[in-house]
Order: structure tokens, then C-alpha cells, then sequence
């Protein structure tokens, strides 16, 4: 069943200024519920702009956003109650943080849905060991955390609400290796879990190629291709001459089947091109 529809939706920057720009151009698009979209595009293209529309953040130039088959703007004095349902955590997460307290800054949500004490500490302890964030952190200040810990804290804060549906904007962006596997793991496993729906814009294709259940590309402010990551990246040329690139591993095991070798060009992830790899050595018996 589909959670968010957004028919013929436009976003225009500046009318009728001499700085007027169509961020985002005629979008027709359905998400399903307990869906994990990868949502990739060139800087510029218009995805920030296009997921600040899903939680009314901004109003389209023209257009609808549905969500749960509702026109989100039908009553524009509610839009507010939306931003609880589509929970949004941006790239740079310090914007985010405003509280004393690491604790009173996840604990925000909550009281201001009119959650009651024992179930404010419940749902802050909840949210932040979903995201990872140690419970000792809750008492610091959220400006004395490192830039992992202050994303996890934003992530932790917006999923105090609950949302029904959770967009990250780069989550892993400056992280290192190990902590980006890890937020992923940790959104992986929050998503089993609550069966929410999961919008994850970023730069980085091993990313998307992990998690992603689909994966919408825009280009221009349109609408490129909306398709499983393994018919994404199928399409390496098509993607390159939107300024992306297919992950790493996938282009190695793309040059090596045409250089002859039995590999699948649908590789995706490391794990998958070590089976691949080994199954061709069993098969021409060096192992
Ligand atoms: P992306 O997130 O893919 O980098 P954006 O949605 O941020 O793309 O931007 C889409 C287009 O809209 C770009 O050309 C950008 O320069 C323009 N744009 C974004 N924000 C503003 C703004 N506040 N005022 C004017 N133009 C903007």
C-alpha cells in the first residue's frame, strides 16, 4: 500500500525575481509503505528541495503530496502535525540541537505530542539506543558531542516522534568507515523493527546499493528513474552522464565480466562479490 503520492508536483525558488529557478519539475511518484528509498541526484537537482515538500517544510508551487492518501495541505493550520508524521533529520545536524541537555533536546518530540513523564523517558532511552548513542551522553550538552554523536542525537530526537516516515538527508556524510557501517546497520535494524517507511538521500552510492529496497534518481528537478538498486545500477552510463556513478564495486565486477569472466554484473555489495568471486574459483577449480 502506498503511504505517500505526490502527483504533478512543482517547486519554483524566487518568482518572478530574476533569481527564479524550478527546483523541482512535474514529480509523479508513489512510496509504499515500509519501503527503504535511496534517493539520489547531482548537487542541485532537486532532492532537498523535494523532501522538505514531503513534511510541509515548504509548499508547493503546484502540485499535491498525499500522504496516507491525504492531501497534506487540505488544512494548512495542521500542517504542523505532519512534520510528526514525516520526520525529517538533515544534513547538518547541529541545526537540529537546541536543548541544555542531549536528553531535553530528544525529549522535545515528545512533550510537545503530549507524551506524559514516564512515557517521555521511555521513548527518549528508546530512540537514543536505537540510534546508538550511549546513555551517559544524554546528560551532556548536545554542542559538546563529536559530529557522529550530534547526528545520532538528531536522528535520535526525530525518531522520539515516532514517524511513520523517517528522511535522512547524508546521514552518513563525514563519517569514517566504520561509523558509517555502523549508522546503517543501526537504521537497518531501527527499520525492521518499526516497519517504517525510510527515505535516505545521498552522495554515496555504497550506501544506497546496502540499503536501499528502491532508488529514485532526479535530475533537473525531474523524475529520472525510480527502480530497484540492481536495475539502478545496471546502468552505469546513464548514470554517469548525470554526474553519477555506479559503487565501486559494482563497476569492478562489470569490468570483469567483460573482460571475459563468469561474474553477474548485478553486484552490489562487497559480500555478494566475494561469494560471486569464490563460486567462479570453485568453478574453474583453483579452490
Ligand atoms: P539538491 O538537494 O539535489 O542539491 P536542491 O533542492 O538543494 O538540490 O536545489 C535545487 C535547485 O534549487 C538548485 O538549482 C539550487 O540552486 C536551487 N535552490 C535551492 N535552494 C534555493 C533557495 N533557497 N533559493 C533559490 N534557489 C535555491
Amino acid at each position: 500500500m502506498s503511504i505517500i503520492e505526490v502527483k504533478d508536483l512543482c517547486f519554483t525558488y524566487g518568482i518572478k525575481t530574476p533569481f527564479e529557478k524550478k527546483a523541482v519539475d512535474s514529480l509523479n511518484l508513489s512510496i509504499n509503505e515500509g519501503e527503504i528509498i535511496g534517493l539520489i541526484g547531482h548537487t542541485g537537482s532537486g532532492k532537498s528541495t523535494f523532501v522538505q515538500m514531503l513534511n510541509g517544510l515548504i509548499r508547493p508551487t503546484s502540485g499535491q503530496v498525499f500522504l496516507n492518501g491525504e492531501d497534506i495541505w487540505a488544512k494548512p493550520k495542521e500542517i504542523r502535525k505532519i512534520r510528526f508524521k514525516v520526520g525529517m533529520v538533515f544534513q547538518y545536524p547541529e541545526y537540529q540541537l537546541f536543548d541544555e541537555t542531549v536528553y531535553d533536546d530528544i525529549a522535545f518530540g515528545p512533550k510537545n505530542m503530549g507524551l506524559s513523564g514516564e512515557k517521555i523517558d521511555a521513548t527518549v532511552k528508546k530512540a537514543a539506543k536505537f540510534s546508538g548513542l550511549s546513555e551517559k551522553l544524554l546528560k551532556k550538552s548536545p554542542f559538546d558531542l563529536s559530529g557522529g554523536e550530534k547526528r545520532r542525537a538528531a536522528i535520535a530526537g526525530v525518531i522520539a516522534m515516532d514517524p511513520d516516515v523517517l528522511v535522512l538527508d547524508e546521514p552518513t556524510a563525514g563519517l569514517d568507515p566504520k561509523g558509517k557501517s555502523l549508522l546503517l546497520s543501526q537504521i537497518n535494524s531501527y527499520h525492521r523493527e518499526r516497519n517504517n517507511t525510510v527515505i535516505i538521500v545521498s552522495h554515496s552510492m555504497e550506501d544506497i546499493a546496502q540499503i536501499a529496497d528502491r532508488v529514485l534518481v532526479m535530475n533537473k528537478g525531474r523524475l529520472e528513474m525510480f527502480d530497484t538498486p540492481k536495475k539502478i545500477f545496471a546502468q552505469a552510463e546513464k548514470l554517469e552522464s548525470m554526474g553519477l556513478r555506479v559503487p565501486q564495486i559494482t563497476k569492478i565486477m562489470i569490468s570483469l565480466k567483460e573482460k571475459g569472466y563468469d561474474v553477474s554484473d548485478g553486484v552490489l555489495t562487497v559480500e555478494q562479490a566475494f561469494c560471486e568471486i569464490v563460486s567462479l574459483l570453485k568453478k574453474e577449480g583453483k579452490i
